[in-house]
């Protein structure tokens, strides 16, 4: 295994008397694909958080290629290379797919070189370049966050819950570019309630509950072992 892409050590976060994330120890490879499953209110969300630096409050180390990024603020963190489509598709309902895009990049050149690259993941995205965002169905609005989210090159790609309030089909397509996004290089957290998918797509999983890791191991053991799977989810 080569040396950690993103460690996170000792990681406790609070919201006021809510302890949400209990000293969680994780870590993601060079273009490794780690799943983060568990329950509502597990705590990936604000895993998520704060490895992205949002969440006030959070103590514990997060350290990125090398880096301590424990002091950082978010704008550093999206420098040195991490992406993040937050949990809720938060698009540009009055852009166009392509305008999307291109206010995600840093610059206006590399913006279009990129965007290209985004919909050879996307083709669907590509065919509706110049539609409206609100007219988007769920699944493209889904397919242009985790775009706009890779539109800055990022080495790391913080994916919450990708598959949210969509149909099986859309769910499985969306995972399956997730799947062809972390084959081509971009290490991808992928925090997900759909278990079985989540485990097919990613190389080793996390369990969180109640904001503790539960266990932890490859995600094709965890699949064979679907009682223990299913007991550790509570489903
Ligand atoms: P979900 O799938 O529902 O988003 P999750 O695994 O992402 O669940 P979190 O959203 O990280 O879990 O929530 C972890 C815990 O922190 C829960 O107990 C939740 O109620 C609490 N929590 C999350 N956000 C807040 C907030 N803004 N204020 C207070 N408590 C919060």
């Amino acid at each position: 295994m080569n040396a950690a892409l993103l460690e996170v050590g000792g990681l406790t976060a609070r919201y006021g008397q809510i302890t949400a994330l209990h000293s969680v120890e994780l870590s993601v490879a060079p273009g490794e694909a780690v799943a983060l499953v568990g329950a509502n209110g597990a705590g990936k969300s604000t895993l998520m958080k704060c490895v992205m630096g949002m969440l006030a409050g959070a103590s514990g180390v997060v350290r990125f290629a090398g880096n301590d990024l424990t002091q950082r603020p978010v704008s550093a963190r999206a420098r040195i290379g991490i992406g993040y489509a937050p949990e809720g598709r938060r698009i540009f309902a009055g852009l166009t797919v392509h305008e999307n895009l291109l206010v995600a990049s840093p610059d206006r050149d590399n913006g279009r070189a990129r965007a290209q690259e985004v919909y050879e993941f996307f083709p669907a995205l590509q065919a509706k370049s110049h539609a409206m965002g609100w007219s988007l169905s769920g699944g493209q609005q889904q397919m242009l966050a985790i775009g706009r989210a890779l539109m800055t090159r990022p080495r790391l790609l913080l994916l919450d819950e990708p598959s949210l309030g969509l149909s099986p089909l859309l769910m499985n397509e969306v995972l399956d570019r997730v799947a062809a996004i972390s084959a081509a290089g971009t290490a991808v957290l992928l925090a997900e309630q759909n278990v079985h998918k989540a485990l097919m797509v990613t190389r080793r999983a996390y369990v969180l509950k109640l904001g503790r890791v539960l266990h932890h191991d490859a995600s094709d053991a965890l699949l064979r072992a679907s009682h223990l799977s299913a007991a550790f989810l509570g489903a």
